[in-house]
């Protein structure tokens, strides 16, 4: 498994957070108002990281990381993704 490399946001939203971002993410802002948090293996540990740093208004972004909150409480009917070795 190789790690990933995440961002947090310098601003915060409309809503007072900052964003977890993952590189490649498609609605990455540019990286001039990024803070590179480092290398992790998932947005679990990159959210606590980026708390570390930022503070607790931290919110992974729905697009790149898997929303913290809601990991536990996925829906049966949701399709497993095989990964291969890509
Ligand atoms: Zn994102």
């Amino acid at each position: 498994m190789q790690p990933e490399y995440y961002y947090v946001t310098q601003q915060t939203d409309k809503t007072n957070n900052y964003l977890l971002h993952r590189a490649g993410c498609v609605t990455l802002p540019g990286k001039e108002t990024l803070t590179f948090i480092g290398s992790l293996y998932n947005a679990v540990q990159a959210l606590t990281v980026a708390q570390m740093r930022v503070g607790k208004n931290v919110k992974a972004c729905y697009h790149c990381c898997s929303p913290h909150n809601d990991a536990r409480q996925q829906p049966k009917k949701m399709q497993y993704r095989h990964h291969s070795d890509n």
